[in-house]
């Protein structure tokens, strides 16, 4: 790829990204985000209910099953749920949905809530789904008394085969008439743990022809024996299903539109069924939009779980994750995320985003935001034959072209610096090629022009230094009467940090991984190690976390998680590398 420097100077970006803070109320009636605000099919839904009075208050959710971190799937989720709350100033729950014990665990509820705070957005109440677990019990209890729900003894393979097809209706339970009396007494000793595992169920007595299978007598209750559940512990063995669970626990928290994705839109008339045959008034509004697929990455918690455990990946919160968590430690802000999911909209269309929409994003945001610095990716030394080596001086650059708000820097300048290997060729490959080359001159950026007059090599032949010449008149003029064009970027080798760089790249090698092949997927170039960069002197003091434009190379931000070490990743390229080797 040819990088013309004065070109990579220039990004420029007009697009204003929303600002961090959530206004929850606003005392003067004005909206600061008024036209701000997306539109979709939610909203219209939710303004009819608003202008019809059915709703004053609109209450949303965010239902995570807290087995695994967040993934930008979710975040899609997040935005939806808190940013309508935020823009009907109406509220919004974070709800662990944890009524599988199996494979939930308390990490994950830490780092889902700390992962719900950092994209900016807080819930007016926290709820577990096990809250309600008695409750939820007590409604079963209904349901029996009202010939409603039955408990059934079929083997999970009878319950199979008596559960039809698509095309077939299924057939009738030899349980499913059980009295009332005998299924109320079958359902406490199944609570009081008389029973094993797997030995007997609780379904709703719905219609074993429907031509909705998820109404063809839908199990309610199973037995999870001997389990710990991180809420509480061993209280239970009885455990509801998410079918039954949800509908409820919308209904008890008041929640007026219940947005899930489309997968759900077949569920819908259980959740209905349940909340119309028990005795509760709220009755929430099910709603489904698509999911987000994003390219090049994987969105779901069963492969993202496996690419940790078979160590595919550093974690969780490894920079080519698309968790949040990943997101982070990558370099992505929360901002970025947002206008990511504002952008890409919500619709009742399953589609597959590309991934420069992500990549775009923070792109723009970091843009305006990132200072510039200079970091050497692949040193080359640099020794400046007339310049005094007693001599040094601190050039004055600023921190971010457009933005003279952010001040400038100094940084040292000597005899001996260093260049990218990428900026130097004994002879141009062709005329694009506005580096450095033998005998030919460059602009080092933000300093002077100079000259290479030797190449020095090794006994392998390889290059190990340039004898240079600088023009001590060039410091932020022209050199008379000849034409410099290339720029190129540059560090006090004296002066300069040692780094370790880390490229990061797409995870997957292919847009769309298909079925269970994905591991042969794996992009093995999608981490790339530099373990010998040299750095402005300044960066030794970056916080963890912080970003940077590293000039002509990308947004870099410090990596969190290396200590005193030195270490940057790159959040994302300049350009979007990969647009040209898809037209390709
Ligand atoms: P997975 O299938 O990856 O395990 P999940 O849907 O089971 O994900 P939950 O923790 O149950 O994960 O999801 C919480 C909420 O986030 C749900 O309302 C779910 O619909 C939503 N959600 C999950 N994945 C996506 C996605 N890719 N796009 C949009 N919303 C999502
Ligand atoms: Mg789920």
């Amino acid at each position: 790829m040819d990088i013309v420097a004065e070109k990579s100077f220039n990004e420029s970006s007009s697009r204003r990204l929303w600002s961090c803070t959530i206004p929850r109320t606003n005392d003067s009636g004005n909206d600061p985000m008024e036209d701000n605000k997306p539109r979709n099919f939610i909203r219209q839904i939710i303004d009819e209910d608003l202008a019809s009075g059915k709703h004053e208050r609109i209450v949303t959710r965010f239902p995570p099953e807290p087995n695994g971190y967040l993934h930008i799937g979710h975040a899609k989720s997040i935005n939806l749920n808190f940013g309508i709350a935020r823009d009907y100033k109406g509220r919004c729950n974070l709800r662990f949905d944890d009524t599988n014990p199996q494979k939930e665990e308390e990490e994950f509820v830490e780092a889902i809530k700390d992962d719900v705070r950092w994209l900016g957005f807080d819930w007016d109440e926290l709820h577990f789904a096990s809250d309600y677990f008695e409750q939820l019990y007590d409604y079963a209890i209904e349901l029996i008394e009202k010939g409603l729900a039955y408990v059934c003894e079929l083997s999970p393979e009878d319950m199979r085969a008596y559960r039809g097809t698509l095309t077939e209706p299924g057939r009738n339970s030899p349980y499913r008439d059980r009295p009332v009396e005998e299924n109320l007494d079958l359902f406490q000793r199944m609570r009081a743990g008389e029973f094993a595992d797997g030995s007997k169920v609780l379904r709703a007595k719905i219609d074993m022809a429907s031509g909705n299978i998820n109404l063809r007598d839908p199990v309610l209750y199973r037995i999870r024996s001997g389990l710990i559940h991180h809420q509480t512990g061993d209280a239970w063995c009885l455990y509801p299903m998410y079918d039954y669970t949800h509908p409820i626990s919308d209904a008890i928290e008041g929640v007026t539109h219940s947005l899930c994705t489309l997968e759900f839109e077949d569920h819908r008339p259980l959740y209905d069924w349940v909340l119309n045959n028990i005795s509760i008034a709220a009755k929430p509004r099910q709603i489904e939009f698509s999911r987000l697929n994003l390219e090049y990455t994987i969105m779901s918690k069963r492969l993202l779980t496996q690419l940790v455990a078979e160590n595919h990946v550093d974690g969780w919160d490894d920079p080519r994750m698309p968790t949040i968590a990943g997101l982070r430690r990558r370099g992505f802000t929360p901002a970025s995320i947002r206008e990511f999911c504002d952008r890409i909209g919500i619709t009742k269309a399953d589609n597959m985003v590309e991934m420069g929409v992500l990549e775009s994003a923070i792109r723009e945001d970091l843009d305006a935001s990132a200072p510039r610095r200079m970091a050497v990716l692949r040193p080359l030394k640099i020794t400046l034959s007339n310049y005094p080596d007693e001599q040094e001086e601190l050039l004055l650059s600023p921190n971010h072209p457009k933005n003279g708000d952010m001040g400038k820097r100094q940084i040292p300048f000597c005899r001996h610096i260093v260049i990218d290997r990428n900026d130097f060729m004994e002879v141009a490959p062709n005329r694009k090629f506005k580096r450095l080359v033998t005998g030919g001159e460059v602009r080092l950026r933000n300093a002077y022009v100079i000259r290479c007059d030797e190449v020095v090599k090794d006994d392998q032949g390889d290059i190990v230094e340039l004898i240079c010449s600088y023009d001590p008149d060039t410091l932020g003029k022209n050199p008379e009467g000849r034409k410099v064009k290339g720029v190129i970027h540059w560090v006090s080798a004296r002066h300069g940090a040692n780094a370790e760089i880390r490229l990061y790249d797409r995870l997957l090698k292919t847009p769309q991984p298909q079925g269970e092949s994905w591991e042969d997927d794996l992009n093995p170039d999608s981490l790339v190690t530099l373990e010998n960069a040299v750095v402005e002197p300044g960066l030794a003091d970056a916080q963890p976390g912080a970003q940077f434009q590293f000039e002509r190379e990308g947004y870099f931000c410090r990596d969190n998680k290396s200590g005193d070490k030195l270490v940057f990743n790159r959040v994302v390229t300049l350009r979007d590398s990969w647009a040209k080797i898809a037209a390709n």
